[in-house]
């Protein structure tokens, strides 16, 4: 499909509703709330509808207390859905990703668009799509420069996409960040965003039993095998609720094992009600998209990726450590 196309249908008012994938990170709800001030500016009835609850971390971004949590009200969700003109679906690509609205997302009529920057999306009517890109929050970006509005990119709109391009890349430290990112960011800062309020307002907002998580996890839970440049992190529901768990507070401890010097693949499992969540990251050229697709259900990007497991956590971790056997060539001479 054309861009014109797009412009055409965008050009009256419409009923739009915008998703993103489960348990929310600062990308996801950066780039849905971007795009819906930015929609509302233009006088669409746009909205926020997500899988399920997100980290308070996010709470001050501009629009919050818009988006609907489609878990606690599924009807309204259902309703708000099927009866949408348009929908958006933000920094995932296959609807698998947004749980229980899979399905009125499926059976909706809405012409569907998809702004993502994941591996392997499968077809929507128009699809913004760019593995290159840093984040879902660049494309926002770059999709809203697309249809000739730059101009209006206000500090809200400007604060929500700085949020998604610093959380995905890093604070800017990934390969993702190039010339044209730091561009990007620039203009952003131009429009009104405060770096360094969001770096605060996202880094240093946790609650004094999250760093004590953190701590535990790199104290007493970090397992480290030179051997095969891996190391990982296991926590059980016991253990999280030991430190009142908070959906956010283990975001970014899997990150930590890859400061080792040597360490180039790092996993957390964390034990979950509905089974093993599972985040892989790397450094290199090793895949944790093609690893945790190949063998734990899930996908990603090629240093970022997550999983999931409905074995115990212990068979999870033995099931994972045997596979490190095929791959440890791989992970070390990436
Ligand atoms: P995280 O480990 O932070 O949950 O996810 C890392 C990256 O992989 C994010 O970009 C996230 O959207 C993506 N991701 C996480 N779980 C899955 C999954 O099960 N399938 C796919 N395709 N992507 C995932
Ligand atoms: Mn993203």
């Amino acid at each position: 499909m054309e861009n014109t196309e797009l412009l055409t249908i965008l050009s009256s008012p419409k009923r739009i509703v915008i998703t993103t994938h489960k348990n929310p990170d600062g990308d996801a709800m950066g780039s849905s709330l971007a795009l819906c001030n930015y929609l509302t500016l233009k006088g669409h009835n746009a909205l926020v509808i997500t899988p399920n609850e997100y980290p308070d971390f996010l709470d001050w971004l501009p629009g919050n207390s818009t988006v609907k949590n489609g878990k606690d009200i599924p009807q309204f969700a259902k309703d708000r859905i099927a009866e949408a003109d348009i929908i958006f679906c933000l920094d995932f690509n296959t609807l698998s990703r947004i749980d229980q609205l899979a399905k009125p997302v499926e059976e909706s009529t809405a012409f569907k668009v998809l702004i993502d920057h994941h591996q392997q999306p499968q077809p929507f009517d128009f699809m913004f799509h760019n593995v290159e890109a840093s984040s879902t929050c660049q494309l926002v970006f770059e999709f809203i420069d697309m249809l000739g509005d730059k101009a209006l990119i206000n500090k809200d709109i400007a604060s929500c996409l700085y949020t998604g391009i610093m959380t995905d890349t890093g604070s800017f430290k990934f390969p993702s960040t190039t010339a044209k990112v730091h561009r990007i960011i620039a203009d952003l800062i131009e429009a009104g965003a405060d770096n360094s309020a969001i770096h605060r307002n996202v880094f240093s907002a946790y609650t004094e039993n999250r760093l004590k998580l953190l701590g535990f996890c790199i104290g007493q839970k970090l397992v480290v095998i030179p051997e095969k440049a891996t190391a990982y992190i296991t926590l059980t529901k016991e253990e999280l609720a030991k430190y009142s768990f908070q959906p956010g507070d283990t975001e970014g401890i899997v990150n930590y094992p890859l400061d080792i010097k040597g360490i180039k693949f790092s996993v957390i499992f964390i034990e979950r009600e509905d089974g093993i969540k599972i985040s892989f990251r790397s450094v290199g050229t090793f895949s944790v998209n093609q690893f945790s697709r190949a063998n734990f259900g899930g996908g990603g990007h090629d240093n970022a990726a997550g999983g999931q497991s409905t074995l115990s956590l212990q068979q999870t971790v033995e099931k994972f450590v045997t596979l490190l056997d095929t791959y440890a060539a791989d992970i070390i001479n990436s």
